[in-house]
């Protein structure tokens, strides 16, 4: 019989070991102990919405729109697309729901994948995760402020490393056409020193000329008038309000005026939270204000400001304590005899709190005392022939290699069988 190839993940899809998710678990249980802290709510979405509902929130010309999503026509005809990001969803559920009439001002987090055929590279996947939070029906700006005190208390619980948060405003209907235009002037009376991409931005939306990468267009628009002096007034106090409250928490950022959201519902405040070292993937979250997305939804004229942070990336710079260690113990049965008593040791173990591994019958100790070693367990419980004819099974202190014979009642009650082996546990070097 020939052998079957193995089958390999889809480029760009990849898997998340335990060594990894540790980290992982560690991030995501401060992110929702925090969250719930502050007023948030969980919020479980689906992967799967109608491609309409990206089309109409992302805007038809945006990167993500245009080349990134994953979109399908389902079995009955209905274009469908894993979801590329989750805002979109929240703010669909929160009218599906009725949230936006019984409780407008919502405030919700969700976690989980998200999609985008982007070309894979270290920090890039085609699936990545977001943990992210969106408060809706609110337009002052203690909501943004308090979000970004959150934001910051979180990457200093997860002792994220060299991220610096970038603030912006991106102006509002009032504002921002105006400047949008005298962007494209500045872009026009530049084009020769601009690349093919920039000169598409410049007519579909000059904002993004800042999002180019190209040294030459960089260098221009080193130039380029700044949105930071274009706002209107009702822009300009949102800024200093949300600026003053930052300052009453102690919460340091730094102005970016070229910092511009690609997604065109993104008005006043935006920001992103950068990390040094991590090469061109540099971002490793980002949000801002986005009042007139519900509307574009079909709902209330509604505002809404939220953010995401990438977990791989927020995971490459945490330096979050996790939790290495081994089990406390490993139970070990010599042969099938043991096998039944000692599940059930290692079952009421467990049920007292202790993490207990099991191993199968079949080799010799020596065998299942490397395996011991191999899981980094503290102490091995042996349950041989001799042990079970004696009722106690035998504990090695597995940091030392020394053995208690018949030193653990294997009848005795679960609570006890726990004291006595929290009791070795202390007893060790
Ligand atoms: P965005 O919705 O584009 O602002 O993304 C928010 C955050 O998600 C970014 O700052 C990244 O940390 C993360 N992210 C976005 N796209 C990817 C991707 N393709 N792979 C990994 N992380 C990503």
């Amino acid at each position: 019989m020939t052998k079957a190839a193995a089958i390999r993940a889809v480029k760009g899809f990849r898997d998340v070991l335990p060594d990894e998710s540790r980290r992982w678990q560690a991030i995501e249980n401060a992110a929702v102990a925090t969250f719930v802290r502050y007023g948030f709510g969980e919020i479980r979405l689906p992967i799967l919405e109608r491609t309409e509902l990206f089309a109409r929130s992302l805007g038809e010309s945006t990167d993500v729109v245009e080349k990134e999503m994953y979109t399908f026509v389902d079995r009955d005809e209905t274009s469908v697309t894993l979801r590329p990001e989750a805002t979109a969803s929240v703010v669909r559920a929160y009218l599906e729901s009725g949230l936006a009439q019984s409780d407008p001002t919502a405030q919700l987090f969700y976690r989980g994948p998200m999609f985008r055929r982007e070309r894979p590279q270290k920090g890039r996947y085609r699936q990545f995760y977001q943990i992210g939070a969106e408060v809706l029906g609110r337009e002052d700006a203690l909501a943004d402020a308090e979000l970004l005190v959150m934001l910051a208390r979180l990457l200093e619980t997860v002792q994220a490393r060299g991220v610096r948060l970038e603030l912006n405003s991106v102006g509002d209907a009032a504002c921002r056409p105006a400047y949008t235009e005298t962007l494209r002037a500045f872009g026009r009376a530049h084009l020769a020193q601009l690349c093919g991409d920039c000169h598409r931005r410049l007519e579909r939306n000059p904002l993004r000329l800042f999002d180019c990468k190209v040294e030459t267009c960089r260098a221009v628009l080193a130039d380029a008038p700044m949105i930071l002096d274009a706002l209107c007034d009702p822009c300009r106090t949102h800024l200093a309000q949300v600026r003053a409250l930052l300052d009453v928490c102690g919460v340091t950022y730094g102005m970016n005026p070229r910092l511009v959201r690609g997604l065109d519902y993104y008005v006043r405040t935006a920001f992103e939270l950068v990390a040094e070292g991590l090469g061109a993937q540099n971002a490793v979250g980002g949000g801002g204000r986005y009042d007139g997305l519900v509307a574009a939804l079909g709902g209330p004229a509604v505002a809404g400001v939220g953010f995401a942070l990438g977990l791989e990336r927020l995971a490459s710079v945490s330096e979050v304590a996790v939790d290495e260690a081994g089990p406390a113990a490993i139970v070990l049965p010599l042969d099938a005899g043991g096998v039944a008593p000692a599940l059930r040791l290692a079952t009421r173990l467990r049920d007292e709190g202790l993490t207990v591994n099991l191993e199968p019958s079949g080799r010799s100790l020596k065998a299942l005392l490397r395996v011991a070693d191999r899981r980094r367990a503290r102490l091995a419980i042996i349950v041989g022939e001799d042990e079970l004819q004696q009722g106690r099974a035998t504990v090695r202190d597995l940091t030392r290699h020394v053995d208690r014979r018949h030193a653990l009642a294997l009848d005795a009650p679960g609570p006890e069988l726990a004291r006595s082996v929290r009791a070795f546990l202390e007893t060790l070097a």
